[in-house]
């Protein structure tokens, strides 16, 4: 049968987005937060992108009216209790995930597939809280969901090869592209990208170029979209540091050390496009 009914707790970025992604393919969403004020900007959010689709031609009104229709918001989880996976992408605290996942768990039956969005709580340690851990995965979507192609599917130890099999064929069902992989810090795509950020700022730090070169460098040399400086301030400078902790602290190994120039930005409350300075100026 498949999955047809998807639940996700959290309406905030990731939500909305990964609640249009899966209204847009027909299948029918609940999502619940903490306060109808969040539920309803989750949706306003999910025609606010739409619209936008719609003036780019990539869908018709009738098509954002239909995907809008399949998403129900509710701040009761009980409206979870018939998901047939049940995504939890609330704030990242792990012990706010704990008490969440508990709610699920109480819930749902053994059946039902419960994921986590999360992008640096371990899912072997997440998948210990509920009753059934070989129905607990990772399902890390990147931001903006509905235009990005990727999503991590990260197996804990715990994980069966069922729930695997079944959140692979979702992801492609979705219209994304799946990778599986095993649980460790950062997962793969972070685990390569921020230290890669982290090297821009002792590059900078050093002197050896300024923040333009060493962009343009990355973007001609390498053909990325976006220079890592550019993308640090885009992610938040604050938010590429403490990944750089986490990963510092859990591999207990010093080449995951965070560049100073990055932690004194940072301690200068130069955090990015979000406090208007970053790297750059905004
Ligand atoms: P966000 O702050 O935009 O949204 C989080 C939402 O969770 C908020 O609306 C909040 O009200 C809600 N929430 C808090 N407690 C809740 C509860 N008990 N029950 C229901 N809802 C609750 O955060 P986000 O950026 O959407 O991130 C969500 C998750 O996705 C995090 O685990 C984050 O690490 C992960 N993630 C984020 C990104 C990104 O680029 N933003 C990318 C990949 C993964």
């Amino acid at each position: 049968m498949g999955i047809q009914k998807v639940g996700i707790i959290g309406a905030g970025t990731m939500g909305n987005g990964i609640a249009q992604a899966c209204a847009v393919v027909g299948l029918q969403v609940v999502m619940v937060d903490i306060s109808e004020a969040a539920v309803q900007k989750g949706i306003a959010n999910v025609a606010g992108s739409l619209d936008r689709l719609i003036k780019k031609d990539k869908i018709k009104p009738a098509d954002k009216d239909a995907a809008l229709a399949r998403i129900a918001g509710s701040t009761d989880y009980a409206a979870l209790k018939s998901a047939d996976i049940v995504i939890e992408a609330a704030t990242e605290n792990f012990d706010l995930k704990v008490k969440i996942l508990k709610q699920i768990d109480a819930l749902v039956g053994a059946e039902t597939i419960i994921a986590s969005n999360t992008s640096s709580i371990s899912i072997t340690k997440l998948a210990a809280v509920v009753s059934h851990p070989q129905r607990f995965i990772g399902m890390h979507f990147f931001n903006p969901v509905p235009l990005m192609a990727l999503v991590e599917i990260i197996r804990g130890l715990q994980t069966g090869d069922a729930a695997h099999a079944a959140v692979e064929a979702f992801a492609k069902e979705l219209g994304k592209t799946p990778i599986t992989v095993k649980n460790a810090p950062g997962f793969v795509v972070n685990r390569i990208l921020v230290p890669m950020i982290n090297e821009a700022f002792f590059v900078l730090g050093e002197g050896l170029a300024t923040p333009e070169e060493i962009d343009n460098g990355m973007k001609l040399g390498c053909n990325h979209p976006i220079g890592p400086l550019a993308l640090a301030d885009m992610i938040g400078l604050d938010v590429c540091l403490s990944v750089m902790e986490v990963y510092y602290e859990e591999f207990a190994d010093s080449k995951y050390r965070p560049c100073p120039l990055l932690k004194e930005m940072v301690a200068a409350g130069y955090l990015g496009r979000k406090s208007g300075r970053g790297v750059y100026t905004y």
